[in-house]
């Protein structure tokens, strides 16, 4: 019996190495890494200049205590503030964890207005974390279910909806500040409309609300930008950051801009691993290689690619209702659940996942080759095709998908 607690339904394969975009399991078969660890290894795995400048870190320094200067937080800090135009930094280890910081700075930012309940207003779909905080703000009963009571303080709303958000700043006094993620990935790749986020900008700066952009799985470049908000012309107040920033190494941040950006003193908040020496060389070498490889550029051209390719081999196939996403960050929507395509790109080599059901997400590695990408197209048109033909017809084929 394994003494490791029954949290994934796991697939019964297990890697012994990897290789840029490759991962060979411990038989020696070879698999082509579409997922990245969710949106982790956006320069694949063992990086040569990543490794080395780990291995060179974990022999100075690993870890020393927030109870001391660190060097590496105070360089990472800089770039950061560089990268997204935000003005401040905490460094915490994982997405929820920077979610937390930001629930913790929008109920602050309240109270300093006098409000003695602060609300946040989130989206149906949503994921932040798994922290009882962040699962509140998560728009999923599937994820909720059995961890109740959740957390007062949560208004929710349809994601991409600003009438919706309209109605609620109309009827409750206590709301301080909205969270979206304008690229859902755990929720099906749902990308926000162009004029969403000028719209909640709009209404934040009307109802001097902050605007939280969680970019957990959006960010460090994997959309075509740094962060999925630069695609517009729109600041945040507070931006959350994780999964690709340390490529694998445990690291996450709450960046926060003007008024949210000086919310924390000391005593406020904190984390005893958070912005350690070597979460930080991990942070600042990944940023680093992602300029000097042009990775962001790659991301967007390959992304585009991809996309292209799979809505013209799907085209005017009954059952795919969509291929939608940004950059490298790519959802395939098909009318029917669809979890066993992960498992037939297993047994064919490739690693996919699928959310909600029904969605077949790819998160590629940002290093991707335009060979790589068209072995994944080979490899998952003909997977999603057989998939379909082998359900129940289901009345009259969808139309062809057209591109975003
Ligand atoms: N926010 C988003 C958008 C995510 O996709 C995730 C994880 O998938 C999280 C937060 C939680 O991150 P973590 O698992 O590192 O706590």
């Amino acid at each position: 019996m394994s003494h490791v607690m029954n949290t994934y339904a796991r697939l019964p394969v297990a890697f012994e190495r990897g290789e840029g975009p490759w991962l060979w399991d411990m038989q020696g078969k070879r698999y082509l890494d579409a997922l990245a660890g969710v949106a982790v290894n956006g320069l694949g795995h063992a990086h040569p200049r990543l490794t080395a400048r780990l291995q060179e870190q974990v022999g100075r320094l690993v870890h020393t205590s927030n109870i001391y200067e660190i060097a590496l937080q105070e360089k990472l800090g800089d770039r950061l503030a560089e990268i997204s135009g935000m003005d401040s930094v905490f460094f915490c280890n994982s997405g929820c964890e920077a979610n937390e910081a930001a629930i913790k700075l929008a109920r602050l930012y309240g109270h300093k207005q006098g409000i003695e309940a602060p609300a946040i207003i989130v989206m149906e779909k949503a994921f932040h974390g798994r922290t009882i905080a962040t699962l509140t703000a998560t728009g999923s009963r599937k994820a909720q279910a059995g961890f109740e009571p959740l957390l007062a303080g949560f208004v929710r709303v349809p994601c991409d909806d600003l009438e919706a958000v309209r109605r609620v700043a109309a009827n409750n006094r206590n709301v301080v500040a909205v969270l979206v993620e304008l690229i859902q990935g755990e929720g099906g790749v749902n990308v926000c409309r162009d004029d969403y986020l000028t719209g909640l900008r709009a209404i934040c700066d009307e109802y001097k609300w902050l605007l939280m952009l969680d970019e957990v799985q959006s960010g460090t470049g994997r959309t075509g930008k740094w962060f999925a908000f630069q695609h517009s012309g729109v600041k945040p107040d507070v931006v959350t950051l994780a999964k690709g920033l340390g490529n694998g190494v445990p690291i996450g941040t709450c960046l926060a801009a003007g008024p949210a950006a000086t919310l924390f003193k000391p005593g406020s908040h904190g984390s005893t691993f958070g912005g350690n020496p070597l979460a930080c060389a991990a942070g600042l070498e990944t940023l680093a290689i992602i300029e000097d490889e042009g990775l962001i550029q790659n991301a967007i051209a390959i992304g585009e690619y991809i996309r292209t390719q799979l809505r013209s081999r799907l085209a005017g196939i009954p059952g795919v209702k969509d291929v939608r996403g940004a950059g490298l960050m790519i959802g395939i929507e098909l009318g029917s659940p669809c979890g066993e395509i992960v498992s037939h790109a297993l047994d064919d080599g490739l690693l996919v996942n699928v959310t909600v059901d029904t969605v077949v997400r790819l998160l590629p590695p940002l290093i991707y080759t335009p060979q790589e990408a068209e072995l994944v197209v080979d490899k998952l048109a003909p997977l999603i095709v057989g998939f379909l033909e082998r359900q129940p017809a289901s009345g009259a084929p969808h139309p062809a998908p057209q591109p975003a």
